[in-house]
């Protein structure tokens, strides 16, 4: 790993375009002291030029936050990933919990990463369990997930995957999982990924993980959880919070 990868999901936010502003150049600036932390930011959609520098290069990345899982014309409201390669995304967010919630399958994941990957965008891919029982079977739940949401995509494509575990109860939540339990889970959807595209694939492809991650626990999070960046949705549009979270990152050695 060279760098680790931070993509902050700023889900419906902000209210206004001189707020998103505000936010994107906090972002930029705070990325330009990092080291070894790379930065990806995912506003909404009708921010995203704004979002996107003009002078090159940039210090963060800009992604969506969902894509169609069409190519073409006829399909109105949906914006697909030539749009956003077009528009200069790099990233997109695809099947976010609370896009499965409103009734996204794993089918309809699995189409929206071949667009993504077929547009040249890098799909940042949310799994996660809704509940974790004593029983284990949201292992199962997972592995499905995983299993389902990345079939028929291409195997030479898998080096362009970003695997983001976020477990569901832990998003929008007071408290992260513990990091001993991240660094279990992140072998674990990794060994799940490796059952579909291989051995090496797996080691190689960035686990990220996500659920009230703020500038207190990053740090914990990367070290004791072993993973290669983190997916914050609150902290990521947070003026103070999301520079410090920047800077606990980059702080632990790689
Ligand atoms: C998210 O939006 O994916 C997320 C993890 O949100 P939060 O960090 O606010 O829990």
């Amino acid at each position: 790993m060279n760098k680790r990868l931070i993509v902050g999901n700023w889900k419906m936010n902000p209210l206004t375009l001189s707020d998103a502003k505000k936010i994107a150049r906090m972002a930029r600036r705070a990325a330009a002291s990092l080291l070894h932390t790379e930065v990806v930011i995912c506003p909404p959609l009708v921010f995203i030029p704004a979002c996107i520098s003009k002078i090159e290069p940039d210090t963060v990345s800009v992604g969506a936050q969902n894509i169609s899982a069409y190519e073409d014309s006829p399909h109105t409201g949906e914006i697909s990933g030539t749009i956003l390669h077009n528009l200069g995304a790099r990233y997109v967010i695809v099947g976010h919990s609370e896009v499965r919630a409103v009734g996204e399958s794993d089918e309809t994941v699995s189409k929206k990463i071949q667009m993504a990957l077929s547009a040249g965008l890098r799909p940042v891919v949310c799994v996660g369990e809704l509940v974790r029982d004593e029983g284990g079977a949201y292992m199962d739940t997972l592995r499905t997930q995983i299993r389902d949401s990345f079939a028929n995509v291409p195997k030479s494509q898998a080096r362009n995957i970003v695997l983001a575990y976020e477990p569901v109860w832990a998003i929008g939540a007071k408290e992260a999982m513990l990091p001993e339990q991240i660094y279990e889970m992140s072998l674990f959807v990794k060994k799940a990924f490796a059952d579909v595209f291989g051995h090496d694939p797996a080691m190689k492809v960035p686990v990220l993980y996500g659920g009230s991650v703020t500038y207190r626990n990053a740090a914990d999070i990367i070290s004791v959880g072993k993973v290669d960046g983190l997916l914050p949705g609150r902290e990521s549009v947070n003026m103070s919070g999301f520079p410090d979270l920047l800077h606990a990152v980059d702080s632990v050695p790689i």
